[in-house]
């Protein structure tokens, strides 16, 4: 995968694939290939963000990730499109050797701050920051672009394609933001799935429910059993089905997110989860940049 982006190329609007390996009653929404570094939830989940910092008046965007993080690079682009300034906390000391993530982000413009652990736990913003843009003038992005107007632009792009005859939508979640984004957007005879990356996060049925405009929805939930070890954790079995998968579907996941969610899927449809007739809508929320972290030769794409 090219590593460069340099000023980037625009983001591509998504498409749904069907796949014919299961009589074309699944289908999976593209939104890894709406860019080649930029995954595609991350990007939609910048735009409310964004837009909020302009109503504001606000020109530097700060946010957080670790260096691997997809959504640092899509802050890194989304700022760029939009003529706006970012700067990336990054977890942990600067290392010897950036990430490709890392040198992609800054590529597009993104100034890279390190922060031990303990202040990132925290979410310090460091000092010299303040000397050089004053607080006022700063937006911040929470971790993963989350919160409520991180689901307004996940909203529009579901609303702009013919989702309607799906029953079943499944996403990967981290944080909830994309999930509660596709929740707001479903109709009440639609199932929406999370499969949670993480393991044992119990906070995250609230966190969505937060997210969602009252009344809320129940057409909704989030399956906790396929997180592989935890976030960003995997195992030669994931690994192994995401070589399947590609080889059945052509479609290629990560292994933190869209790997597990896929596998969730597989499982889900083997025990015939799914009744007769359901017609399923997985969304490839993008990812695929982070692939990078593994070593060269672990996945035949
Ligand atoms: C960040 C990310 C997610 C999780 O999205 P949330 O909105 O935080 O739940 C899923 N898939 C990919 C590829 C991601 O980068």
């Amino acid at each position: 995968m090219s590593a460069s982006i340099n000023s980037g190329p625009p983001i591509a609007a998504p498409i749904i694939q069907h796949l014919p390996a299961f009589n074309n009653k699944v289908a999976v929404l593209r939104l890894d290939a709406v860019h080649p570094v930029v995954s595609g939830n991350k990007w939609y989940k910048l735009q409310g963000h964004l837009s909020q910092a302009a109503a504001a008046g606000k020109r530097t965007i700060l946010t957080y990730g670790g260096a691997y993080s997809n959504h640092i690079v899509a802050t890194a682009a989304a700022c760029a499109a939009a003529g706006l300034h970012s700067v990336g906390i990054i977890r942990g000391e600067a290392p010897q050797q950036w990430s490709l993530t890392l040198l992609d982000a800054q590529a597009l413009g993104m100034e890279l701050h390190f922060i031990n652990r303990t202040n990132y736990r925290d979410k310090i913003i460091p000092e010299e920051l303040f000397k050089q843009y004053p607080a006022d003038s700063m937006y911040i992005v929470g971790e993963g672009g989350m919160g409520r107007a991180g689901t307004t632009g996940i909203v529009a792009m579901m609303n702009s394609l013919p989702i309607n005859s799906f029953t079943h939508i499944l996403s990967a979640v981290g944080t909830g933001t994309t999930l509660a984004g596709l929740v707001q957007a479903s109709k009440s005879n639609q199932q929406v799935l999370g499969i949670s990356s993480l393991k044992n996060n119990l906070e995250l049925e609230a966190a969505v429910h937060n997210m969602l405009p009252p009344p809320g929805k129940s057409n909704w939930q989030i399956n906790h059993a396929f997180h592989f070890g935890g976030y960003a954790k995997h195992k030669p079995e994931l690994i192994r089905f995401m070589n399947d998968w590609y080889q059945l579907t052509g479609i290629p996941s990560d292994f933190v997110y869209t790997g597990k969610m896929f596998y969730a899927f597989h499982q889900l449809w083997s025990q015939q989860y799914f009744p007769e007739n359901s017609n399923i809508l997985l969304v490839h929320t993008g990812g695929l940049q982070g692939n990078r972290s593994l070593p060269a030769g672990t996945l035949i794409y």
